[in-house]
This record gives structure tokens, sequence and C-alpha cells, in this order.
């Protein structure tokens, strides 16, 4: 009766709150290497939720040293452990929400490893990726009565403002425009679309990827710590009884190193590149710092990477950035950088996410509405 309906007016509003907040920010700090010389951490103290640095106060102006996060993961945290907060994003992949993940810090502080995984991967060491994906199958076969999924997967890499399609065969060759059409939102229309069945399928594509990516990295001075490579998982779902359609998009991206280059060192081709590396992670920070002050004008079009993660950032997306930290003494700087630059990060806050899901079900909510209203009338 009344009190059933208040339970589920409850509920309802729950949801909605649930989907409101801030971009999710994990840290975690890369173990000292092995064969490295040894040397004391920067990380003074750590916990689940807050870290603290030791360092010369000339890095420091402001003379703060502790930053606390969503979550803070520390040198000896298992690829497993990084991830086990992550799964509720997937599910919401699956129930049509935009999710994206992001991998920030410097160069060598492990963003790949907390993406793909060391060179030998083993089941414990893979990394987000195909986690993520091994459990976008795993909920969608536990779904199959009901919802029927289909998934695709893109590949790219931006680099030096230009992108390529990490899936095709003439990488070097073909770029690509990023295009806003209202009804896909943001999307790489031309990158190689390939539809995946199981995580084997996926596991094939992500290495003929990486080997894209190694190929050009040869070609041009390690280039894969100068580009950001983006995974984007398509995800449809058709409700079997009803027939409606939900779609749900998770951007995986992997970015440049973070490290402010120093001009004065670099000429020619190597200046361009770290020109525009600055670019767009300098454009990513606008983007972040204008909408922590939710200005009207967000300059999304400034780089080719916030143009591609418009839908991402602007609040009707799930987001997570997990920011890397090297212990050593020498990257103390850059540690500080990365550690004020996710601070503002935290500070964005995202409007409600939204679903994506087609006409037939908006009218199914608003008569469950009515519903409920004619219930509550009736008792009143
Ligand atoms: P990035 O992608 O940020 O440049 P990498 O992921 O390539 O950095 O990491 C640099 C090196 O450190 C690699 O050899 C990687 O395997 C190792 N590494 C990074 N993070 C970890 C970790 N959490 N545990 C063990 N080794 C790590
Ligand atoms: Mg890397």
């Amino acid at each position: 009766g009344y009190q059933r309906v208040l339970e589920e007016n409850r509920k309802l509003y729950n949801q909605v709150q649930d989907l409101k907040g801030s971009i999710r920010v994990y840290c975690r700090v890369r173990p000292f290497l092995p064969g490295q010389p040894n040397s004391v951490s920067t990380v003074g103290h750590l916990d689940e939720g807050s870290i603290s640095i030791i360092t010369p106060l000339k890095y420091v102006k402001d003379g703060r040293k502790s930053f606390t996060f969503n979550k803070v993961f520390g040198p000896s945290a298992t690829q497993e452990e990084v991830f086990s907060d992550t799964q509720p994003l997937i599910r919401s992949v699956l129930d049509g929400y935009n999710v994206c993940i992001f991998a920030y810090g410097q160069t060598g502080s492990g963003k790949t490893h907390t993406m793909i995984g060391p060179k030998e991967l083993t089941q414990e060491s893979v990394g987000v990726n195909y986690r993520a994906l091994s459990d976008l199958f795993l909920i969608s076969e536990q779904r199959k009565d009901t919802i029927s999924y289909e998934v695709s997967v893109q590949m790219i890499e931006i680099y030096n403002e230009q992108v390529r399609d990490l899936l095709a065969t003439d990488v070097l060759n073909k770029r690509l425009e990023i295009r806003n059409s209202g009804q896909k939102g943001v999307n790489v229309p031309d990158a190689n679309l390939v539809p995946v069945y199981s995580t084997s399928d996926v596991i094939y594509l992500m290495n003929l990827g990486q080997k894209n990516r190694a190929v050009s990295a040869t070609a041009m001075n390690d280039r894969s710590s100068r580009s950001h490579s983006c995974l984007m998982v398509h995800v449809q779902g058709r409700e079997l009884t009803s027939g409606t359609t939900v779609r749900g998009c998770m951007h995986l991206i992997d970015l440049a190193g973070s490290e402010r280059v120093d001009k004065s060192e670099v000429i020619g081709d190597r200046l361009k590149e770290a020109q525009h590396i600055n670019k767009s992670l300098s454009a990513l920070g606008d983007v972040i710092s204008s909408l922590a002050q939710k200005n009207s004008h967000v300059p999304y079009r400034n780089s080719k990477l916030t143009q591609l993660l418009q839908d991402s950032l602007g609040g009707q997306a799930k987001t997570l950035m997990f920011i890397h930290i090297s212990p050593e003494p020498d990257a103390v700087g850059e540690t500080i950088s990365t550690l004020k630059f996710a601070e503002r990060v935290s500070a964005v806050e995202l409007g409600a996410a939204r679903v994506n899901k087609d006409v037939a079900d908006v009218k199914e909510l608003k008569e469950q509405i009515a519903n409920l209203k004619a219930a509550l009338a009736r008792k009143e």
C-alpha cells in the first residue's frame, strides 16, 4: 500500500542521487622496479584515501604535501585490487550509460601497466582493459534470457593532433575525423568497428592495436609515450520482450606522458610533438578547470582529445581517472604536479549521468510515475 509507494519513491530518488557525483579519482603508486638503484620513496604516508609526499619545499610553493582521493593504491596493490572498484561502472555500460576510464601520469609511472598490464601477460597480471571486457561479456551472458547484447570495439591513437586507426592495416596513412552527430554523440565514423563475441576476440584485437602502436613507436622515438590511445567499446542491448534498445559506450584511455617537456632542449619534430602533447593535455586541464568552475562555455574544441571526450566529461557519463605516481626522488616535481592536476579533476562535479534508451522506455517510465501518483492520491 502507501508504505510501498513511499518505499518505491525513495528507491527512485536514491537511484538518481547515485548517478550524480564527481569524477572519481584513484591514485596508484608504482613500486620500485627490479634493477633500479636503491633509493627512498617520496611517498611518506599512504592510506586508503590519502597520500603525502616527502619533498623539498621548492616543489610545493604552497607547502601542501598531502592529498586526498576517492582511493589510493600503494605499490603492492594487485591488478585485481585496482580493478575491483571499477566493476559497477561496467554494469553501467550495459545499462546504457557512457563510461570513461583514463590513465594519467608521467612516462614510466605505470599507465600502460594499469590499463593493459606488463609485457608478459598472465591471468593475474592483465589490466583494466581486459578485465572490463571480460566482465562485460560475463554480465551480458547472465542477462541473456532478457536482453541480447552486441559489443563492438574501435581502437585509435591521437598523435600530433592527428587521429589514427589502430585496427587498420595502413595505420600510418589514414587520418580520421572526430564527429559529433546528435543521436550518436561523439564518434569516429571511419575507424574500423569490429564486432567481438568473447574476451579472446578482444585480446586478439588489443594485441593487433598494440603492435600497430609499436610500429609507429619505432618509426618515431618511442611515440607511444607521446600519444594517447583509446579503446572504444560500443554496447547495444535489446530487451527481448519490449524491444527497447539501450546503447552504452566505454572509453578506455591510456594518455600520453604528462611530463612537462623543456622546450629549450628539443628541436625539430620533437619540438612539434612536445607542443602537441602539451596542447592536448593542457586543453584537457582547461576543460576540467572550466567544468570545475561551472563555466557556461567549456573549450572542448581546443584539441582532438577533448573533442573525443566531450560526451565523457560533460556530465552525462560516469568518469574515472587513475593517476599514477613514480616513487623516485628525481620524479618528485612531476609527482606533485600530477597530484595537483588530479585534485582539480576531483573537484569537477558531474550532473546526473544519463542513460541512452529509446523512446518506448520513457513512455513506460511515465506510466509508472502516473501509476505511483494515482496510488498516492488514493491514499490521501
Ligand atoms: P607508462 O605507461 O606510464 O609509461 P608503464 O606502464 O610502461 O608506464 O610502466 C613502466 C614500467 O614499470 C614497466 O616495466 C611496467 O611493467 C612497470 N610497472 C608499472 N607499474 C607497475 C606495478 N604496479 N607493478 C609492477 N610493475 C609496474
Ligand atoms: Mg605507456
